[in-house]
This record gives C-alpha cells, sequence and structure tokens, in this order.
C-alpha cells in the first residue's frame, strides 16, 4: 500500500511519514512541490495522497484537484487555518477530509483516517431513501470515503436487501418514506440485528424536533437533520463505526475464545437454550484431544497452544459455516448440529477425523498427528444437559475402546 505526502514543510512530512510507516506499515513518497507529485503519480498507483493546499508551484488546491481528476485517488488536504469560504470551497471538492497542520494530534488523526479508509472498502453501508437526489447525494459522500454503497428506495425494500446482504455494517435511512417509514424500519431491523450486528443512523428534513429522539429511543445509533455539511455527516459516519467496531470487540471477548477464537462454552449455552427440549432436533457432539497432555510434556504448552490453534480451525473451517463449534474447556470440544441426526452428524466427524488423520499439524516443533475421539447424542425430549451427558459417557467410551473413533447413539 502506496501513500503520497505532498508537503513544502520538510518537518511535517517526515513527521507524517514515520508514523504512517510505523502505524500502518505502508510504502511512503514524499514531494516538496507539485512538479515533483506529478512525476511520482505518473510512476505509481497511489491509495491515497495527503496534500498541502498550498505549495511552493501551485496554489488554492491544484493539486487536490488535479489529483481528484485525473488521478482519481482519494484525497486528505493539509491546511493553515481556513475561512468558512475556503472551508466549503475545499470540501466540495471530494475530498476524504482536511486536516489542520496546527496542533499536534493532527497527524494522528491522519493516520487513523487512513486506516477507516482502507478498512472501509470492506464496509458495506444501505442507503434508504426515496429521494432519488438525497440518496445519490449520500451515495457520494460514502464513495469519497470508499465505502461499499447499496441503495433502497423505501423501507420495504431496505429490509430485502438486508436479507440478501447479511453483512451490511451500517444503514443509513431517511425518516419519511412510502409503505415503512425510517422508525418503523429500524424497529423492524432491531428485531433481528443485534447492536454488534449493524448501526443506525437516521436522517430527516422533517422540523419534527421530537424526531432525533424518536429514531434514537427506536434502536438508531445517531441521527443527521437534513441538509447536513459534508464534514458532519462524515464524523457521524466515523463516529458510528468506530463504536460499532468496539462493541463488537466487546461482543467478541465474551463470546469467542481468547486462545482459539472459537465460540465459548457460555455462547455455547446461550445459543442452545438448556431448558427448551422441544425446539427440534438437536445433535451434539463433544470431541476431545488424544493424549493432548503428552504432546504438551514432549514439546512444551507453546507446541500445544498451537495445535489447539490449528485444531480450533479445522473445526471452524469444516463446520463453522452451518453449525455451533465451541470451546468446552482444554481440549474439548462441542458441536451443536441443528437439524441433523447422530448418523448424519457421526458421517460428517468421521470424515472430519480422517482428514486430520490425512494431515499432522504444522507447528514449531515440527510436524505433528493428531486424532481425537468422540461421543456424539441425539437430543430426545429432554434437556441439552442430558443429551450432552450422554455423549460425555460415548466420548469416554470411544477413549476406552482405543481413541481415534467416534460413537454415537
Ligand atoms: P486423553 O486421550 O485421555 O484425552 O488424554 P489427554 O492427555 O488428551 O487428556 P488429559 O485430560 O489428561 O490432558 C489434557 C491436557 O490439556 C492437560 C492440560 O494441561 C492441557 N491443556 C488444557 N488447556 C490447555 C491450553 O489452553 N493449552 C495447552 N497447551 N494445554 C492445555
Ligand atoms: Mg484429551
Ligand atoms: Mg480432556
Amino acid at each position: 500500500m502506496r501513500v503520497l505526502i505532498v508537503e513544502d514543510s520538510h518537518m511535517v512530512s517526515k513527521v507524517l511519514k514515520h508514523l504512517i510507516v510505523q502505524e500502518l506499515g505502508y510504502h511512503v513518497d514524499i514531494a516538496p512541490d507539485m512538479s515533483c507529485a506529478l512525476t511520482l503519480l505518473e510512476q505509481h498507483q497511489y491509495f491515497v495522497v495527503v496534500a498541502d493546499l498550498n505549495l511552493p508551484d501551485a496554489s488554492n488546491g491544484d493539486i487536490v484537484r488535479l489529483v481528484l481528476s485525473s488521478y482519481k485517488t482519494p484525497c486528505i488536504v493539509l491546511t493553515s487555518n481556513l475561512d468558512a469560504h475556503q472551508r466549503r470551497e475545499i470540501l466540495k471538492l471530494g475530498i476524504v477530509d482536511y486536516i489542520p497542520k496546527d496542533n499536534r494530534y493532527s497527524y494522528q488523526y491522519v493516520v487513523k483516517l487512513i486506516d477507516r479508509l482502507y478498512r472501509n472498502q470492506q464496509v458495506k453501508v444501505l442507503v434508504a431513501d426515496d429521494s432519488v437526489v438525497s440518496r445519490k447525494f449520500v451515495r457520494m459522500l460514502l464513495e469519497h470515503h470508499l465505502f461499499q454503497v447499496l441503495e433502497a428506495n423505501d423501507g420495504e425494500e431496505a429490509l430485502e436487501v438486508l436479507e440478501r446482504e447479511p453483512d451490511i455494517q451500517l444503514l443509513i435511512t431517511d425518516y419519511n418514506m412510502p409503505k415503512i417509514d425510517g422508525v418503523e424500519l429500524i424497529l423492524r431491523v432491531r428485531e433481528k440485528y443485534h447492536r454488534e450486528d449493524i448501526a443506525i443512523i437516521g436522517l430527516s428534513n422533517d422540523n419534527d424536533e421530537s424526531l432525533s429522539a424518536k429514531f434514537i429511543k427506536n434502536g438508531a445509533n445517531d441521527f443527521l437533520q437534513k441538509p447536513f455539511v459534508h464534514e458532519e455527516f462524515h464524523c457521524r459516519v466515523l463516529n458510528t463505526l468506530d463504536s460499532l467496531d468496539m462493541m463488537r470487540n466487546l461482543w467478541a471477548k465474551a463470546n469467542r475464545d481468547y486462545l482459539t477464537k472459537s465460540y465459548t462454552r457460555r455462547y455455547f449455552f446461550s445459543q442452545h437454550d438448556t431448558k427448551d427440549s422441544e425446539s427440534g432436533r438437536l445433535t451434539v457432539a463433544l470431541l476431545d484431544i488424544d493424549f493432548f497432555k503428552k504432546i504438551n510434556d514432549t514439546h512444551g504448552h507453546d507446541t500445544g497452544d498451537q495445535v489447539l490453534i490449528e485444531f480450533a480451525q479445522r473445526l471452524e473451517n469444516a463446520f463453522g459455516a452451518n453449525f455451533t463449534v465451541a470451546r468446552f474447556g482444554g481440549e474439548e470440544f462441542v458441536i451443536a448440529f441443528k437439524g441433523l441426526d447422530s448418523t448424519k452428524a457421526s458421517t460428517l466427524i468421521n470424515k472430519f477425523r480422517e482428514q486430520c488423520a490425512a494431515n499432522p499439524i504444522n507447528t514449531s516443533a515440527g510436524d505433528l498427528h493428531v486424532s481425537f475421539s468422540c461421543g456424539v447424542s441425539t437430543r430426545e425430549n429432554e434437556t441439552l444437559d442430558h443429551a450432552l451427558q450422554r455423549a460425555d459417557e460415548l466420548l469416554y467410551q470411544a477413549k476406552a475402546a482405543g481413541r481415534n473413533q467416534v460413537m454415537s447413539q
């Protein structure tokens, strides 16, 4: 990833380059003036250009206009103080953001912004608004920040798009729309998606002063009154996505195991209510790695950890897309096969067992052959705990019968 800094102050470009290289590991080129910048822009493809508005051989943002029009590269502008008119003019050009050079946090902000831009490329944003003009305007602002943008003409269409594209991270919705309005849309979305799944920003040009609170009380993260300035829009979107990231991190810390990143035991039980015995067919499998203690004793605890990480990854790859895989503790894992009987689940696990046997785990102590034993049991009008108990007994039998096998009932 390559960044170009166009800046005549040696001090500024040096500090900025240092931070970008250190924190993001990107390659950084420096051009002290416009002609040098042009030469570099002809030679390389840049992810983003960070440019001073006034250069020895160019003033009034000529460099910015050129970068945006001829090279279609996102541009972050470094400025000294701007008056209100200059600020509006520069924002109109379609830059990512402008950053005043006058304080020491500015540089950190540039780094954060570049990192955010990089990640935005993977972030899908859905814009629901019945006004084409308004939708296109929001799309344009989002595209300046490299987001993937999807559009919906009303609340109903928005729900369809969400169904089709479950990895949308941000919904920006207008209030007044035909069929389903913005607040109703948010209510419906929040029935299905938690706050760590999707963030929502409400928009409206309605003069109703209670609307912002109404949006937020019904599950929006933030609200913007139309018409808004570019800058406010970007700040709110970035803040909202920062808090989404934070929620997701917290959620992962609570529900994913620190070492293997598998789901925790706690998450497993939260997904499969232990008291509910009537919610459809469920088969559980308990897997335990054979002679795992020997791996620790022979090669050390770190190697044991590497085996656990790889084993968990293999389980996730094999079953994670359709079933819940969790680390139950130590070298023991559980899989919930919703909708399958013991025979089908056992067939899948035996296939996985054979693949494991054929592919030793690569560790820093060399390739290690790792096998596991497994007990499989289907819940029959009883609690999940009963089924797990039986799976545990079967696992014990599999161990006693010589390990590296699946016992089912
Ligand atoms: P068996 O075939 O009967 O299952 O024998 P085993 O050695 O696999 O089982 P045992 O229960 O005797 O030993 C499990 C070991 O797993 C003991 C414990 O120190 C180790 N262990 C538990 N959690 C971790 C971990 O997070 N990392 C590592 N490296 N070892 C762990
Ligand atoms: Mg074991
Ligand atoms: Mg064990």
